[in-house]
């Protein structure tokens, strides 16, 4: 049987990943447009079981029409849910935006926090979410765990785990807290565009040397 990779070695690799993810994906970045938090929170909760580009085309409107966590709170129902049909789920996601700006304006004087637990205290607001907004809206280190970094990371043979939060502790030890962002988005780009979940792009990939996976399938 293969002898488990120490943490040395492993830590290694994770930055030799990253070194070269760096260099393959010159714009590390989230992909959902927004220019504050709240719009961030909005965008992301629009995002579930929907792609980054439908909801860039629905939220200019959104982002109009409810400026404020006030506006969000006395949304009417029907003109938020026709806004963001096209998201899918609109009814549960629109209830989800209303509590989420009723929340802040109780908790938090309309503003989002800059703190994780508190973030993920709120309505509509997963530990995914969290870490996104900490990272993308207010610059700090953020292990945004969705369905890319979860694949990734078991293929990269970095976590055999599959719940997120249990991945994003065992990452927190392997990755330098400065790199948390950069990992995140890497990784996730990388999902998204080139370790597809059903074909991976192996021969347009940089780290085949480096992947357990590739081995296992070579
Ligand atoms: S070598 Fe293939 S399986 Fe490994 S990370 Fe690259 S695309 Fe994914």
């Amino acid at each position: 049987m293969k002898k488990a990779e120490s943490a040395a070695p492993k830590r290694r690799r994770a930055a030799e990943v990253l070194d070269r993810l760096r260099r393959h994906i010159p714009d590390l970045r989230c992909e959902l447009d927004f220019t504050t938090p709240l719009e961030l929170a909005v965008a992301a909760i629009l995002a579930a079981q929907c792609t980054d580009k439908r909801v860039n085309r629905v939220t200019p409107a959104v982002f109009k029409k409810y400026r404020t966590a006030r506006d969000y709170a006395e949304a009417d129902p029907e003109e938020l849910e026709t806004l963001i049909k096209t998201t899918g789920f609109y009814r549960n996601k629109a209830k989800s935006i209303r509590a989420l700006g009723a929340a802040l304006v109780a908790r938090h004087g309309g503003e989002l926090p800059c703190d994780l637990e508190q973030l993920v205290n709120l309505p509509g607001i997963g530990r995914k979410t969290a870490n996104l907004l900490m990272a993308d809206a207010f610059g700090k280190p953020g292990l945004i765990i969705d369905t890319h970094q979860i694949r990734l990371n078991q293929r990269l043979g970095f976590t055999n785990q599959t719940d997120a939060t249990k991945i994003e502790m065992e990452l927190r030890e392997l990755i330098p807290e400065q790199d948390w962002t950069d990992w995140s988005h890497a990784l996730t780009l990388h999902g998204r565009y080139t370790c597809l979940a059903r074909n991976p792009k192996c021969d347009e990939c940089p780290l085949t040397d480096l992947c357990p996976h590739f081995a296992a399938r070579a």
